[in-house]
């Protein structure tokens, strides 16, 4: 089984990261789920929710 770690959209606000200054990254908590943030979320520190395990993180 192939496990791509990728996103297309946003993970707080659900927007597709088509603009540049978003960012990808793993949950910091279990690793395993991919966390998407986009340029607006990240300027405004939107909280995200790991859809995994729930972790909440700025
Ligand atoms: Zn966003
Ligand atoms: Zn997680």
């Amino acid at each position: 089984m192939i496990n791509i770690k990728s996103t297309d959209n946003c993970t707080s606000c659900g927007i597709g990261l088509v603009e540049p200054g978003y960012s990808i990254f793993d949950c910091p908590n279990c690793g395993e789920a991919v966390i998407g943030r986009c340029k607006q979320c990240r300027e405004h520190s939107t909280d995200y929710v790991c859809p995994k395990c729930g972790f909440k993180g700025p």
